[in-house]
């Protein structure tokens, strides 16, 4: 029944509307967690993923509930922004190690079965100001680009056994990581988006669900733009 699948940081936010959706098209979906239980009808793992112990315990959990992970969503993230002369390397390295280290130790650990079964699928939710750049967000920033290093060198080594690794890269979404933007942050956000409004959550699930498909075999080391054209041309 569907595929087993598995979203790193699915308990809210976007990974939880990527769940839902993968979900609701007949696969088995597991979410990572680290504390506040899974959300109704979802597999739940308790994980930090800057923990390669918690993230090699969360994959045999979740191998013994619903199979080999064949498809793999690193959407789990944090910010702590902050100007570069003031932001202190815990605030750099924090952010790096939440967003592209774990990227790195759960693509590691999904790889190795994937290999075996020749086929998988990897998706990386990468950011608009990866691309951009983004003041105030040299952490988040380098961390959104490293993802797009990350993913291209994996399509490159495991091209041939049959699995692809994408990245998404969304604008500004609805979630609690952009209602923490002061309000005229979020206007002069909204001021450059061609399409004049945020993202909803499931706008992105459905893109991470069609580079997840078959009808994606063919697509790898891409990155997807889901912005509203906010960063158009890069
Ligand atoms: P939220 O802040 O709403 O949710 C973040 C998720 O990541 C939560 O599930 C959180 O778990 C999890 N998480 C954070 N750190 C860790 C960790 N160390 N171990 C395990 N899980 C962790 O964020 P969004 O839903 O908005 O963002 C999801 C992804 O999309 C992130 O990678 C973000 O950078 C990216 N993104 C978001 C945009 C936006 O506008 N919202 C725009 C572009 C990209 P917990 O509940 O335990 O805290």
């Amino acid at each position: 029944m569907g595929r087993s699948v598995l979203v790193t940081g699915g308990n809210r936010g976007i990974g939880l509307a990527i769940a839902r959706s993968f979900a609701q098209a007949g696969d088995s979906v597991a979410v990572t967690h680290r504390g506040s239980g899974a959300p109704d009808g979802l597999f739940g793992v308790r994980c930090d993923v800057t923990s390669s112990e918690d993230v090699d315990a969360a994959f045999t959990a979740v191998e013994e509930h619903q199979g080999p992970v064949e498809v793999l969503v690193s959407n789990a993230g944090i910010t702590r922004d902050g100007l570069l002369m003031r932001m202190s390397e815990d605030a750099f390295t924090d952010v790096v190690d939440a967003n592209l280290t774990a990227a790195y130790r759960v693509a590691k650990r999904a790889s190795a079965k994937m290999v075996r079964a020749r086929s998988g699928r990897m998706v990386f939710v990468s950011s608009v100001v990866g691309l951009l750049g983004s003041a105030g967000q040299v952490n988040y920033a380098a961390s959104k680009s490293g993802l797009v290093g990350l993913a291209r060198s994996i399509a490159r080594e495991l091209g041939g056994r049959g699995i692809t690794a994408n990245v998404v890269a969304p604008g500004f979404v609805a979630t609690d990581m952009t209602a923490e933007l002061p309000e005229k942050r979020q206007q002069e956000i909204l001021g450059q988006v061609p399409l004049g409004r945020l993202a909803e959550a499931d706008e992105i699930a459905s893109v991470v669900r069609f580079l997840a498909s078959e009808q994606a075999g063919y697509i790898t080391g891409a990155v997807v733009p889901v912005d509203g054209g906010l960063g158009m041309g890069h």
